[in-house]
């Protein structure tokens, strides 16, 4: 019986035989979580609408298995911070972040979120990855929908390949003992 390799469409590689096929596991549960993100929108500002728009019909998130928004951290995997973090709004958004689960990614979306942006002044927190790790920064001010949706893919490319032990590893442990995070 001859196998051959195949390949699902964004899926893995595998080995494939009459009525079964061959892949890792790591893999297939990689696929499924790129493909099945649920986004907590954390939107302060102008970027939020952006999202907005990324979430309507012409742009549809939802073609990206991605339209299952949550408001709640403990039923999201995906912290996508839009606009201006005020530094008192800084502890808030660690907390949300806290509450959620693993495995978890953050994207930072726009300038504000990745940098201050232009507000470079006492008050504005510059770049969320001060208070929480992030995974994907988008850029722009305000960063259009198709910038947006490149983050996306770019955070699903990196939870495919993500290892399925990386959560316990050391290094990821001392990310977040870098940002106080147990
Ligand atoms: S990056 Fe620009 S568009 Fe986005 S929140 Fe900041 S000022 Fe507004």
């Amino acid at each position: 019986m001859g196998l051959n390799i195949s390949k699902l469409p964004n899926g893995p590689e595998m080995y494939v035989g009459e009525g079964f096929g061959l892949t890792q596991i790591e893999k297939v549960i990689g696929m499924a979580r790129a493909n099945s993100i649920w986004p907590l929108p954390f939107a302060t500002s102008c970027c939020g609408i952006e999202f907005m728009a990324t979430m309507a019909s012409t742009y549809d998130l939802g073609r990206f298995g991605a339209e299952r928004l949550s408001f709640s951290p403990r039923q999201a995997d995906l912290l996508m911070v839009m606009g201006t973090i005020a530094k008192k709004m800084g502890p808030v958004l660690k907390q949300v972040y806290t509450q959620m689960a693993e495995p978890k990614w953050v994207i930072a979306v726009g300038a504000c979120a990745s940098s201050g942006g232009i507000f470079d002044t006492y008050s504005v927190l510059q770049g969320i990855d001060k208070v929480i790790p992030v995974d994907v920064y988008v850029p722009g001010c305000p960063p259009p929908p198709e910038a947006i949706l490149d983050g996306i893919l770019k955070i699903q490319e990196l939870i495919k390949n993500e290892p399925l032990r990386r959560r316990e590893s050391a290094e990821y442990n001392d990310l977040l003992h870098s940002y106080q995070i147990d």
